[in-house]
């Protein structure tokens, strides 16, 4: 049965203390929104959206500025005090600065953060501060120029970087590189990125691929390159950093030499699920309570007035107990998750 701490108890430091928190039946406790603004995107990641962006017919539209801000208002008062704002890629929307700036607004909401494959980063990267964004991940998978054109389907590496360096002038508190590990690319590009990693202070993050039904293919001929990262770094210098509480899935590495970190992030690894403390609401309105789970939980219908909140509240945290331990993808088990620009990465 889901639970409710009273505020002052979490788990996941003062910082946080900032309403009841919601728990599941593992007693993990909630704080972190994952909210998918669309599922379109402007890249073609091979993995992801291999083909682009293809619209389907027949389903309901995107949440409206409206429906956003009484969902997010609903979750803060069940004690999620954090929000990304992901997609598909959430600049896409004309309104995603108005966006940020009403949910950073919110009076529970802490911390607003997002992620984004870049394409608007440079020029955006002040606004999208000035409206109140606190944290932004850029997703980088190659620092070769062809070989980032090759996976994304756009030779925008050099904008991209741009954005980053942006981002970092523009005064984020956090900037890190999603840099997801693919057969494709082989071995990363080891030098560039230490390069890269060494003159910014920025978390660079390799992810290793996740099965979905989309990359299924794809997904057989991998091998995980994790582990003979983490042989590298431990071997030259690097040493794993205190994981706080509350923090994220990364397992983070520092080195004196170096202004940035280097982190792993390995969903197949044991334990991953252990510390899940994030719900998702898709572009469409679905709650789901785990990337790799269930079709979803529909809440659109709630949100469609101020005086709904209670009912929405209700019913958030009745979904509460069907959140399973963990994922199955040891098992060739996706969930419904064609490719997670369908509820958000
Ligand atoms: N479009 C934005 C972007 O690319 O950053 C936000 C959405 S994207 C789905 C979020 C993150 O998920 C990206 O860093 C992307 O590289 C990662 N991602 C997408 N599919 C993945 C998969 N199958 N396995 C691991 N990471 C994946
Ligand atoms: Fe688009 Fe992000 Fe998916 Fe790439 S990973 S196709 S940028 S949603």
């Amino acid at each position: 049965m889901a639970l409710f701490d009273p505020p002052g108890q979490s788990e996941t430091g003062p910082d946080q203390e900032v309403g009841p928190a919601l728990r599941d039946r593992f007693g993990r406790r909630f704080s972190y929104l994952r909210l998918s603004l669309t599922e379109r995107c402007n890249f073609r990641c091979t993995y992801c959206l291999p083909n682009g962006f293809i619209a389907q017919k027949g389903l309901p539209p995107e949440l409206t500025r409206d429906e956003i801000g009484r969902a997010v208002g609903a979750f803060s008062k069940l004690g999620l005090w954090k929000v990304r704002l992901t997609g598909g890629e959430p600049t896409v929307r004309s309104d995603f600065t108005d966006i940020a700036r009403d949910i950073a607004g919110q009076p529970d909401i802490r911390r607003v953060a997002m992620t984004t494959n870049g394409y608007r980063l440079a020029r955006e990267a002040e606004s999208w501060r000035a409206a109140g964004i606190d944290a932004v991940n850029v997703s980088i998978d190659t620092l070769d120029r062809a070989r980032f054109a090759q996976v994304t389907g756009r030779d925008m590496l050099d904008q991209v970087i741009a954005g980053v360096d942006n981002a970092l002038d523009a005064g984020f508190s956090a900037v890190k590189i999603n840099s997801v590990l693919l057969p494709e690319i082989g071995a990363p590009d080891w030098d560039a990125i230490l390069g890269f990693v060494a003159e910014r202070n920025v978390t660079w993050r390799f992810i290793e691929l996740m099965r979905t039904n989309g990359n299924s293919a794809e997904f057989r001929s991998q091998v995980h390159a994790s582990q003979a990262i983490r042989e590298k770094l431990e071997g030259s210098g690097w040493t794993q950093r205190d994981r706080g509480e509350g923090a994220g899935p990364a397992t983070e590495y520092v080195h004196p030499d170096f202004r940035g970190r280097i982190g792993l992030i390995t969903p197949y690894g044991e334990g991953f699920c252990d510390s899940c403390n994030r719900l998702r609401l898709s572009s469409r309105g679905r709650l789901h309570l785990c990337l790799f789970g269930e079709q979803g939980y529909d809440l659109r219908r709630l949100l469609e007035r101020d005086d709904q909140q209670e009912e929405l509240i209700e019913t958030i945290a009745r979904a509460l107990p069907d959140k399973t331990q963990g994922h199955r993808l040891h098992e060739g088990d996706s969930g419904a998750t064609p490719h997670l620009a369908s509820i958000g990465g």
